[in-house]
């Protein structure tokens, strides 16, 4: 197995059996392979952590994905959705704080239209030139997607969940297809933004190998971001009784990520650490933090799945602990957009 570790290593790559081979028989070279993913994370980004200020704007959500606490059909959750003003001020406290991204994530909510976007995406693009807008808001077509990037924002995240017919339709309702999650994660592209795709480890029915499936998908396509953490259940979803994704194979995962590719922008996840209360990611690999901004009325509304943390490290307005946190296993978060870097 380490010579497989090696070859990844050096060649930036592995053929299917190869990567099948290593994901079930990690544990004699788990230490090496975190070992080998830290030093390539650190020739390209050395010790830098980058965060992101995460601003969840809405909790409505049109679609009715399995897995997720805010699907539609959940009445159960409280909605909310921030309004111009509230999203500002998240903005200014997080760039006071250190900021210099911050990611709009939401449900797919019709309410916040091209047109409302595109104003809120200009007004943060003309107040704060230094920083980047990443945008989390599903899927959409490429029209809207272009005026999103004319606006102004930078980045955009779309996990492709899983690049496997079968199992995505195990995840999703009839309407949502992967077929469409390509096509956008393709548009996102082609339009010019900074790209993430990714996938939950351990959702309900994935096996072994969906999951080389899904690492070959984000080699071939070269994303800048990949999100990756595992899948924790939800109390009032059809996934509640599911077990949560092993801790273990996602820090695997995001080591054989960071091999795969060197460059990417790789966040050690809210759900990996609601998990294992640590920032365990980070050694592994991972170079990027999304610490929460929302307004503290609405954290707990943003419910993804059950015990979702937005206090203590994951709260943006504990950055220096998180600092101290970091420092003591030799990293450093530092105020910077945190762009891709191509070499
Ligand atoms: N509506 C946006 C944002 C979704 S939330 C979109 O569709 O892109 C961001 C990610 O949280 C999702 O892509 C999903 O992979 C993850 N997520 C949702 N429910 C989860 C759960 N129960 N456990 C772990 N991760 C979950």
């Amino acid at each position: 197995m380490k010579n497989l570790v090696d070859k990844l290593y050096e060649n930036k790559n592995l053929d299917r059996e190869e990567l099948y081979a290593l994901l079930s028989n990690f544990n004699d070279v788990k230490e090496y392979l975190f070992k080998k993913a830290d030093e390539a994370r650190k020739s390209v980004y050395g010790n830098d952590v980058y965060i992101r200020g995460l601003i969840e704007i809405s909790n409505y959500c049109e679609n009715d994905c399995f897995y997720c606490g805010i699907r539609k059909s959940n009445n159960k959750v409280c909605r909310y959705r921030l309004n111009k003003e509230e999203i500002y001020e998240c903005a200014k406290k997080g760039y006071e704080i250190g900021f210099r991204t911050f990611v709009l994530q939401g449900g797919e909510d019709l309410y916040f239209d091209d047109d409302l976007l595109v104003e809120i995406i200009g007004t943060l693009r003309k107040t704060y030139p230094d920083c980047a807008i990443t945008i989390s808001l599903g899927e959409r077509s490429k029209e809207s997607y272009l005026k999103l990037f004319e606006a102004g924002a930078n980045r955009y995240l779309l996990r492709h969940e899983s690049i496997n017919k079968h199992h995505y339709s195990k995840l999703h309702p009839k309407n949502l297809t992967i077929d469409n999650r390509v096509r956008c994660l393709q548009d996102l592209k082609e339009i010019g933004f900074q790209t993430g795709a990714g996938m939950m480890i351990g959702s309900p029915f994935q096996t072994l190998e969906n999951i080389v499936d899904d690492l070959m998908f984000l080699k071939e396509h070269n994303f800048e971001m990949v999100g990756i953490g595992p899948f924790i259940s939800h109390k009032d979803t059809p996934f509640k009784d599911m077990p949560n994704g092993d801790v273990e194979l996602t820090l695997v995962v995001l080591a054989i990520v960071r091999l795969l590719l060197p460059n990417v922008l790789l966040p050690s996840t809210t759900a990996l650490n609601t998990i294992n209360g640590r920032n365990m990611g980070i050694k592994v690999g991972c170079n990027v933090i999304m610490p929460n901004l929302s307004p503290n009325n609405v954290r707990d509304k943003y419910m993804l799945y059950d015990n979702k943390i937005s206090s203590n490290l994951e709260a943006g307005e504990n950055l220096k602990s998180l600092q101290n946190e970091l420092n003591l296993i030799g990293y450093n978060i530092v105020i910077d957009r945190g762009d891709y870097k191509n070499n």
